[in-house]
């Protein structure tokens, strides 16, 4: 923990000296804000090793980000962040407001402001997504918030059930997943794109979760065809761990 606590000292110092740095710096240059970044409590090793210990409460959360994925103590369904509320979607494929008190044992939150979009028209699965929005970042060792508001043509989400003390990994619970199909939807896919080098702390690459416009559906993305939307993204090379309580 002393090796977490002297990184973290050493990020708030450098922090604060950019910080002055760009005091004096014309903003209007660049519309990247550099210390605007990621909060993340857990690992995702940790997450696939079975920590599913309740680190955080949701209050706290909310102050750290407005937009953002991650899941619950026990693992108890899949979370949502838009718009600076939290929903709770549990495996019965149920979608809630998460209350102030409940705990995540995994998330990844930021305060998301946009860098840039592209439009989207008939892309027939997540791949040709995912593809095109890699086309467009510009550095791709730096982190990106991900937002797609889009009308779909089909997307699957799915949801996990929550587990009972002794935890099993990750993959025993993702074994037990439900699977929800749905056509013709409309609504917001919420996640990151993170390089290849944050294996272990974070998911390489896309991770995306769900929710529907009118609030009813949504989960873990598994597949998607896009008929029309646009695409948004926040980059930042800043990250934040928290690993207690
Ligand atoms: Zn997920």
């Amino acid at each position: 923990m002393k090796e977490i606590n002297r990184f973290n000292l050493n990020a708030i110092v450098i922090l604060f000296l950019f910080s002055i740095l760009m005091l004096n710096c014309d903003k209007n240059e660049d519309p990247f804000v550099p210390n605007d970044g990621i909060f993340q409590v857990s690992t995702i090793d940790a997450l696939n090793m079975g920590q599913f210990e309740g680190l955080m409460r949701f209050d706290n959360l909310l102050t750290k980000g407005d937009f953002g994925l991650g899941t619950f103590e026990a693992i108890d369904g899949e979370m949502v962040m838009l718009d600076g509320i939290a929903y709770q979607i549990t495996v019965d494929g149920n979608v809630s407001i998460v209350d102030n008190m409940a705990l995540t044992s995994f998330a990844t939150v930021k305060s998301f402001s946009l860098d840039d979009s592209v439009s989207l028209n008939s892309l027939k699965d997540l791949a040709a997504l995912e593809t095109l929005i890699d086309t467009k970042i510009a550095n791709k060792n730096e982190f990106y918030a991900v937002r797609v508001q889009a009308v779909f043509d089909s997307l699957i989400v799915r949801s996990v059930p929550r587990q009972q003390i002794p935890f099993p990994s990750l993959a025993e619970v993702v074994r037990q997943q439900v699977t929800y199909k749905h056509t013709n939807l409309a609504g917001t896919m919420v996640g990151f794109r993170m390089p290849a080098f944050i294996a272990g702390v974070n998911v390489p690459g896309y991770h995306f979760h769900f929710i529907s416009n009118d609030r009813s559906i949504g989960g873990h993305l598994l597949a998607c065809a896009v008929r029309s939307g646009l695409a948004q993204w926040d980059r930042t090379d800043d990250l934040q761990l928290s690993l207690g309580q």
